[in-house]
């Protein structure tokens, strides 16, 4: 049995305690020893040591982890050499291969059914592409698919005007470019890549996307890092890009967006954000939460808009005191933990000055605010200050010598 993984090594007893080094392209054998030999014998090969390293299995494995298998990741433990293999593959095959292993370990199997052939160190060149780009229509594989092991898939300028579901069996993509393509829409199940690092979706038809279910799915949440949705006649922003807690580059420009939602300001780790050439007149409060390294508002429409609405209500209902209450416990949530509807509530939450959150009780005002707070290096069409559309959770938060106070500690914190 072989198994084509990303293998990182733990070396337990080193002068530095623990070793670790980068994790390389590796192929796993498990199977005889020699035909007369039958003892069992894990091998590992990689591209820098095509004979590979042999490891015992009869009583030399102390611990095999596998709390993350669904993920695609298990550790195995030796005894002697004290290396920890850490393996990264396909789920199904990485349960296979652990599957026979304990079967081999608790002399469930013959060892003469795994072939022995598995052992010779065979040319590393079996190992399967990582990086597959298809530049013409004429050479998309159809029929045959891409390849499993793919990691990085470039599919630019074909002219493509649907998403290929074939892409959502690639369990190790990292990187998925599907810019220039006439794509409307994208499935759900693309949020459960659970390895998809940066979506390149620039130059599309995504302002006919009826629904963006896929930025709801976990995996997104905890690992998109560039989300490129530039060049795509998107007049607004979905609200669920504000769970996309990992991203740290957004590039929205040359689209025809007059606002932004509120819930950007939730991206912390957000670094990089291009929204240039837009119709923005004025950008979401809760903005000034971010803290950029770049920033390129250029070519939008920036206006002072007098603009100024009272509390709404004086009277908080039950889902309101509900959202505020569960905001207190700071977990991230959503509908296994609470009620859908409350789910809902509380992603159209607004965010006052103060930093507390407002549903039906506010108060809402465009506060000129200058840009060098939330980030370092600022491209504009000449704003010294930008009007920012701010919400307000009460009276005293209103109050003109609170609010610059407020404001004035967040642009010198
Ligand atoms: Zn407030």
């Amino acid at each position: 049995m072989k198994l084509q993984c990303n293998v990182e090594i733990g070396n337990r007893v080193s002068s530095t305690n623990i070793v670790r080094r980068k994790s390389q392209r590796s192929i796993l054998a498990i199977g005889r020893q020699t035909t007369k030999n039958t003892e069992l014998h894990i091998l590992w090969q990689t591209f820098q040591n095509k004979q590979g390293t042999k490891y015992k299995v009869d009583n030399n494995i102390s611990q095999i982890f596998i709390k993350f298998i669904n993920e695609g990741k298990a550790t195995i433990r030796f005894i002697e050499p004290p290396h920890d293999l850490i393996i990264q593959a396909d789920t199904i095959q990485l349960k296979s291969f652990i599957h026979i292993l304990k079967l081999g370990i608790t002399k469930k199997i013959d060892p003469s059914v795994l072939s022995v052939s598995n052992l010779n160190p065979k040319c590393m060149n079996s190992i399967g592409k990582t990086k597959v780009t298809v530049s013409k229509p004429t050479e998309y594989p159809i029929l045959e698919g891409f390849p499993r092991t793919t990691e990085e898939l470039h599919l630019p300028g074909l002219n493509r005007k649907s998403f290929d579901r074939q892409i959502l069996k690639l369990q190790s993509l990292r990187i998925l470019n599907l810019s220039n393509n006439q794509i409307s829409s994208l499935p759900k199940e693309l949020g459960t890549l659970q390895h998809l690092q940066e979506l390149i979706l620039s130059q599309n038809r995504l302002n006919k996307a009826v629904k963006w279910a896929w930025l709801d799915e976990t995996a997104m949440k905890f690992n998109l890092k560039l989300l490129d949705i530039s060049n795509n006649m998107l007049d607004k922003l979905p609200e669920q890009i504000g769970k996309l807690g990992a991203l740290v580059n957004l590039k929205a420009s040359q689209n025809v967006l007059s606002y932004l939602p509120h819930s950007i300001g939730k991206l912390f780790n957000l670094r990089y954000l291009d929204i240039s050439k837009n119709n923005l007149y004025c950008l979401p409060g809760s903005m000034r939460n971010l803290r950029l390294v770049s920033l390129d508002i250029s070519n939008n429409a920036f206006k002072n808009l007098i603009f100024d609405v009272k509390l709404q209500s004086d009277i908080v209902s039950l889902t309101e005191y509900a959202a505020r209450s569960f905001l207190k416990t700071r977990c991230p949530y959503d509908a296994s933990i609470i009620p859908y509807t409350l789910v809902k509530y509380l992603d159209n939450a607004k965010y006052c000055i103060c930093g507390d959150a407002c549903f039906q009780y506010y108060a809402r005002k465009f506060v000129d605010f200058s840009l060098n707070a939330i980030a370092s290096n600022i491209k504009s069409s000449g704003n010294a200050t930008i009007p920012f559309d701010c919400y307000f959770c009460s009276i005293r938060c209103t109050n003109p010598v609170n609010s610059r106070l407020i404001l004035d500690r967040n642009v010198n914190p």
